[in-house]
């Protein structure tokens, strides 16, 4: 890591005054961070993130890293935009909130709806705000059954999804994800909410796609829609819903068949498709929606994070004229809404955020420049001793490790290659995250090719230790454990 900053400024407030050390035992006493180990964490002590600027961050202790997960998967436009910041603060000055409840609105909230009316595709007119991609597909729960409900099929209450899915932490949204470790913590899924294997060509290279290409993989994995829907009776299934590309369970890049064949079943049956545009929306995969990478038509899409590019929370549900007819002219009251549903000062932040998008171009310039310069400095990595697979799709990809490339053979499961690999990247002033033994990138859509070459040497760099350290443990070995991760 590069060291160029000063540890902290004197213009910040007092709590950002501090020193590494302190804010560490502040955070290890009384913080509880998400999706974390806690003991673990203390003992090896939080790294402070204080500022960012562009693609990069800097810790406390002044080392600059380059961010190739946009925070988590949201700052799309990069850290130190001004026009953010200032649609932040006029709004806030002018009105900082109000809310959506008293047959009110505020312009900021009218007009972002309208504006992700006319970016949304056409069967779209409608938009249902909430804070987080959480709140968004716990909207989406409400939002089916309440339809089925409306329009006489109250027995349709099923929601199919799938495996290794992500659509959230509340109960809904962690039920409608795929995610074992969270099901076993929570009493989960909530009723209702079923779930089939997901189009992952890799994991199943020895089962369901062996000897299959890519293509004839996606029809059979699209088909398991099918099956589950005729074990569960067509007239009882409600709503499909999937990421175009599954982000957090590894960046799963679908085969070009398997939505065109989920959106053909779903229309065969009648059932709703959402599409959770979480991570994918806002030009992630090249298009403003990657529903449009992909060739469907959904009834409903959520989003969040690159909405306002993480500067402030928002998320939402795009509700398909199909379904907000029947609700604005049937439906009475809606009986589900958040305090902040259409907060003004994030949807004035939004917009500000959608013009920058616009106005710099970049969900053309990741389709077609960004995107598939990413593809190509990856695809050079799939000589690396290390490397099985490489996968992208716009600005996230997907770097399979394994034992040995030429069998597909993976690690022992005990070695935490990814783990180990992770810490090398943050060794070298980069963040990659680890799903297992895939480690995946998804840097913001301001990245250039520059940047990309950049992005590439540090990966190549951290594969390199990571391999010298799986050598010399041991983990290279046919079934080797070897030594647990240093
Ligand atoms: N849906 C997808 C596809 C996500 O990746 C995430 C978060 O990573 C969510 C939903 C949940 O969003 P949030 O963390 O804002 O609740």
């Amino acid at each position: 890591m590069t060291a160029n900053t000063p540890a902290f400024r004197t213009d910040l407030p007092p709590f950002a005054r501090r020193s590494t050390g302190e804010w560490q035992a502040a955070d290890a006493s009384h913080f509880l961070h998400p999706f974390t180990d806690h003991q673990a964490l203390a003992a090896q002590g939080v790294r402070v993130i204080t500022r960012g600027e562009g693609v990069y961050v800097w810790d406390s202790e002044g080392h600059r890293i380059f961010d190739a997960m946009s925070g988590l998967w949201c700052v799309n436009v990069g850290y130190g935009q001004d026009a953010l910041v200032e649609a932040a603060t006029q709004q806030m000055r002018t009105l900082p909130y109000y809310n959506a409840f008293f047959q009110t609105t505020t312009p900021a909230a009218a007009a972002l709806a309208e504006r992700l009316a006319a970016l949304a595709p056409a069967q779209f007119g409608h938009v249902f705000f909430g804070s987080s991609g959480s709140e968004a597909n716990d909207t989406v729960v409400r939002l089916v059954r309440r339809y089925w409900d409306l329009v006489g099929q109250p027995q349709r209450q099923v929601i199919v999804s799938r495996l290794n899915a992500y659509h959230g932490s509340t109960l809904a949204a962690a039920s409608l994800g795929g995610m074992a470790a969270m099901h076993r913590q929570g009493g989960l899924p909530l009723p209702g909410i079923v779930h089939i294997d997901q189009p992952h060509y890799w994991a199943h290279r020895d089962g369901a796609a062996k000897g299959l290409g890519r293509d004839a993989f996606g029809v059979v994995a699209a088909r398991w829609l099918e099956e589950k829907i005729a074990e569960i009776g067509s007239d009882r299934v409600a709503a499909f819903i999937g990421e175009p590309v599954q982000g957090a369970g590894g960046v799963i890049v679908p085969p070009a068949t398997y939505w065109p064949e989920i959106q053909r079943i779903c229309e065969r049956h009648g059932i709703l498709l959402v599409s959770d545009e979480v991570v994918c929306g806002f030009g992630r995969t090249g298009r403003w929606w990657g529903c449009e990478t992909f060739g469907t038509a959904p009834d409903l899409m959520t989003f969040a994070k690159g909405v306002t590019s993480g500067y402030v929370p928002l998320g939402g549900v795009m509700v398909g004229e199909r379904i907000a007819r029947v609700l604005i002219e049937r439906g009475g009251e809606f009986e589900h809404g958040y305090t902040y549903s259409g907060h003004p000062v994030a949807c004035a932040v939004a917009l500000a955020n959608l013009d920058l998008i616009e106005q710099q171009g970049l969900v053309q310039q990741v389709r077609a420049d960004t995107g598939p310069y990413l593809a190509g400095r990856l695809a050079e990595l799939r000589d690396h001793p290390l490397v099985g697979e490489v996968q992208s799709c716009g600005l996230m990809a997907a770097i399979q490790l394994c034992r040995d490339p030429s069998r597909g053979e993976a690690f022992a499961p005990e070695t935490a290659v990814g783990l180990a690999c992770r810490r090398h990247c943050f060794d070298l002033g980069l963040v990659m995250r680890a799903v297992g033994d895939r480690m995946i990138v998804a840097p913001p859509l301001i990245t250039t090719r520059a940047q990309v070459d950049e992005l590439y040497g540090l990966i190549r760099q951290a594969l390199d230790r990571t391999h010298a350290q799986a050598r010399a443990v041991g983990w290279m070995e046919p079934g080797g454990a070897g030594s647990p991760a240093a």
